[in-house]
Parts: C-alpha cells; sequence; structure tokens
C-alpha cells in the first residue's frame, strides 16, 4: 500500500513488559490483514521492539510500521534487577516519549493519526485522541475479571486498605457482581495500594476507560458472563475477539530450536507435563528445586521452558538423570505445544495468554501463580471453570506437586479436560466464522477503519 496524506492511519502503542507488547502486535496485523487500506504504526520501546519484532514477520505486512519510542532509563543504565525499577521509568517517560514520536511519524509521513489503539495501562491515550478528535481504542491483555476489578477499585480500597495484608484473606468480593468466588488475597497489590506509580496508573485507567471508544480483550463472550454484562453498563462498547491462540490467520511463526515438536511426537498421548512461567518470572530456587524432584520421583515426561541462565545450575543434576524422559529449553513455541495431543498438564504461573492457550489446547493446569491477576486467574481455572488445581500451600513442594500431579494426571484429571474440553469448544465456536469474537472483531475494524471520518 502507498500510504497517502488520507490514508486511515491507526496509531499502537505498546505497554513494553511481560507479554503485552506481543499480543496488541497480533491485533495489529490482524487489522492489517482485514483492512489493507489503512496504515498501522507501532509504537513500542527500543529494547522490547528488539524482543518482539525477531518473531513477528513485519515484512509481510507492507501497511504496517514498527517505531521506537524511549523507554526512560539513562544512558548506559544498568537495571538492579527488580522489574518496578524499569516500569517505573517507563511510566515517568510517559506520555512525552510517545506524543513526540508520534509527531515525529506525523511529519515524516504525512499521514495524521485517525485513531489511537493503545494498551489499556497507557490511558493518557484518551487525551491525546481527544486533543486531536479521534477515538481511542483500548486493548487490555487480561481477561475482564481484572479489568472489572479495577473499574471497582475505589469501593476495593475503602473496603480493605487497612487489612490489605490482612487476616481475612479469606474473604471473597460477594457483593462486586460476578465476584464471589474472588477473595482478597486473589487481589493485585496495585488494587489495595495506591500510592505507587504502577498503581496509579492502572487508578486513572480505570478512570479513563469509559472515555474509550471501545474496550478490546483477548477473551470470548460467555466465560465471565456477569462481569462481561456489567463490563457493558460501564463501558461505551465492550469486544472479546479472542483467544488470540485460536486464531490461525496469519499464523504466528512458530519458534522451535530446541526441537520441541519433534520431541513431544515421540511421547505417550497426554503423558508429559509442560512447565512454563511465561516471559517475566522465575519460581525461587527452593520451588525449582522441589518442582524437579516431584517430577523425578513420578518419572513424568517434561518439556521444561526455562529462560532463566542464572539459575540453570539448580536444574543440572536433575536434567542429566532426567535427560531420557524430559527436556529443558530456553524458549518453547508454546501454542504449538499446548495443542499437541502428548501434553497432559500444564504448569503454570496462570499468565492470561497462558490461560487462553491452555484452553484452546484443551490441557488442565497446576497453578503456582505469583504477582498481578495471576492469583485472580487461578481462582477462576480452579474454583469457577474446574479446569486446573492450585499448589498445595501456594508454593511448590515436593509433596504438594506430587498430590497436584496425581490429582490431575490421574484422579480428578477427566473431569477437568471434561471441562476445558467444553470450554475450548466455546472458545473454537468464538473464533469461527460468524461466531461472536469474529462478528467483534468486524466491529472493531468498522470503529477503527471508519474513524478517519470522525
Ligand atoms: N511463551 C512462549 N514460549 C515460552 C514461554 C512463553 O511462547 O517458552 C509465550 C506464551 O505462549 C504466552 C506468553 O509467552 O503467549 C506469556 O504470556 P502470559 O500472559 O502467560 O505471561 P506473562 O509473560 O505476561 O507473565
Amino acid at each position: 500500500m502507498s500510504a497517502q496524506k488520507n490514508t486511515p492511519h491507526v496509531v499502537a502503542f505498546a505497554f513494553p513488559f511481560g507479554s503485552h507488547p506481543t499480543p496488541l502486535l497480533h491485533l495489529i496485523q490482524r487489522l492489517a490483514t482485514a483492512s489493507p487500506g489503512t496504515h498501522f504504526s507501532y509504537f513500542n520501546t527500543t529494547r522490547s521492539n528488539q524482543r518482539v519484532l525477531s518473531k513477528a514477520n513485519l515484512h509481510v505486512y507492507n501497511n504496517v510500521k514498527a517505531y521506537d519510542v524511549d523507554d526512560g532509563a539513562p544512558d548506559g543504565h544498568v537495571f538492579s534487577g527488580n522489574p518496578m525499577e524499569a516500569i517505573e521509568m517507563f511510566i515517568k517517560a510517559t506520555p512525552e516519549n510517545f506524543r513526540k514520536r508520534l509527531e515525529d511519524v506525523v511529519g515524516e509521513t504525512g499521514m495524521k493519526a485517525t485513531c489511537l489503539l493503545t494498551d489499556a495501562f497507557l490511558w493518557f491515550s484518551v487525551e491525546m485522541a481527544e486533543e486531536m478528535g479521534i477515538p481511542w481504542v483500548a486493548f487490555w491483555t487480561s481477561g475482564p475479571t481484572p479489568v472489572s476489578l479495577h473499574m471497582y477499585t475505589d469501593l476495593i480500597h475503602s473496603k480493605f486498605k487497612e487489612n490489605g495484608n490482612t487476616k481475612d484473606q479469606d474473604q471473597t468480593l460477594d457483593f462486586l457482581p460476578g465476584m464471589s468466588a474472588i477473595r482478597v488475597s486473589d487481589l493485585p497489590q496495585e488494587l489495595l495500594h495506591l500510592d505507587r506509580p504502577f498503581s496509579r496508573l492502572l487508578y486513572d485507567m480505570s478512570l479513563a476507560l469509559p472515555r474509550a471508544a471501545a474496550l478490546v480483550l483477548n477473551s470470548f463472550a460467555g466465560i465471565e458472563p456477569i462481569i462481561e454484562d456489567d463490563l457493558k453498563l460501564k463501558l461505551q462498547k465492550v469486544l472479546n475477539v479472542g483467544p488470540f491462540s485460536s486464531l490461525t490467520s496469519p499464523t504466528p511463526p512458530s519458534d522451535d530450536q530446541g526441537g520441541c515438536l519433534s520431541w513431544l511426537s515421540n511421547q505417550a498421548p497426554a503423558s508429559v507435563a509442560y512447565l512454563s512461567f511465561g516471559t517475566m518470572l522465575t519460581p525461587p530456587p527452593p520451588e525449582l528445586v522441589a518442582l524437579a524432584e516431584a517430577l523425578e520421583e513420578k518419572q513424568i515426561p517434561y518439556l521444561w521452558s526455562f529462560r532463566d541462565n542464572s539459575k540453570r545450575h539448580l536444574l543440572e543434576g536433575f536434567s542429566e538423570r532426567t535427560k531420557s524422559t524430559g527436556k529443558i529449553v530456553q524458549w518453547a513455541p508454546q501454542l504449538q505445544v499446548l495443542a499437541h495431543s502428548s501434553v497432559g498438564v500444564f504448569i503454570t504461573h496462570c499468565g492470561w495468554n497462558s490461560v487462553m492457550e491452555s484452553i484452546t489446547g484443551r490441557v488442565p493446569m497446576i497453578c503456582r501463580p505469583f504477582f498481578g491477576d495471576q492469583m485472580i486467574n487461578r481462582r477462576l481455572v480452579e474454583d469457577v471453570w474446574g479446569i486446573g488445581v492450585g499448589v498445595e500451600g501456594g508454593a511448590f513442594t515436593k509433596s504438594g506437586t506430587v498430590a497436584a500431579l496425581d490429582l490431575v494426571l490421574t484422579k480428578e484429571g477427566k473431569k477437568m479436560r471434561e471441562h476445558i474440553g467444553k470450554l475450548g469448544e466455546s472458545a473454537s465456536r468464538a473464533v469461527a466464522e460468524n461466531g461472536s469474537s469474529t462478528e467483534n472483531f468486524k466491529s472493531l475494524v468498522g470503529i477503527v477503519v471508519s474513524s478517519h471520518s470522525v
């Protein structure tokens, strides 16, 4: 496409941490395929772009271009390893870093922005969009429950701020629509301690979301019906367009340098434990050791995505002794792994993308959440959908992990597989022709593309 002055120009801003930037880019790629006459600009920090774009195949789209924005870190800064440090520096650099880059890009290309489609966290986009007289579409990378909780921040905070660390961690949030399974202990810290920059960002987001032309989610209708209905009362438009993992077009390239898929093909059906804790975390050393001991004792074939080289030595003896039954890789093509018939259980931190991918692959989960929305997702997986189990005591011990493996691979596993089979079918129906997510996606195309006439 040759971009011209009056070409519709959708500008996407990514939140450059964890798995946030990738689903936004996938959404842009889908929109770019659906609307070849629209130009899409994807803004992300240099560091995050290096990681995300290497797996993105962007060169096949002639209407998508990626741009780097400043991450707020001084030149040569050495990060402490605490993820909050980088997040807070980035927050400090916003919105000026995005605003400045957007001005440059509009100047260079001559194409004014006609729609801002940004990570919902970047709430200031609504102010930029309103200044330009164009719509803001917010993309929420997690499920409906966490965003709904944010919409009740004031109420939750006033009720629990004194006992955020509390005596009554088991108290449920049954005073909120659709939240009767959620407990105080599941709440992200950002809802209880509002004085930190990241919490403030999310609070401001909750105030800004009603001004968004639409909230787009990587989820599917019916998965949390009461919450979806409640969100619809508060927001202009709620568009579930997922799960992204069920979509085949365009197919994300599989990055299988470790040979996971061929290894899986030599394993028995539903026998393998797949382990991954997402893009940001590694369980603490005692838990890694306990996990390895449990796998070894049960002689369970395993595929472990393990990126943290500083902790690799903890698994050395284990991986040597179990090399005929297990495989440790730096990165696994998780979507394809979870879709493989040999995988019987997913040991996960319950990041939303991982949960969606497990539902798509119909693989029950053993859950060890750490922070953010992960505890909520675990609660849904275990208590609402019955498609997995949390580890006893909330952290991996050898006996707790053995018990969870026994439960999922033998005793309760059949029931969980039935439940996840049904959810997986709903997900497939949602993204099929005329399915709810497909129709919502068409509405989204309408919003972002017709916005140039606003
Ligand atoms: N992922 C992957 N291979 C790996 C580890 C992770 O493809 O070896 C992908 C996974 O498929 C998912 C994302 O990384 O799409 C992790 O997202 P999630 O929301 O589960 O966790 P986060 O990284 O945000 O904590």
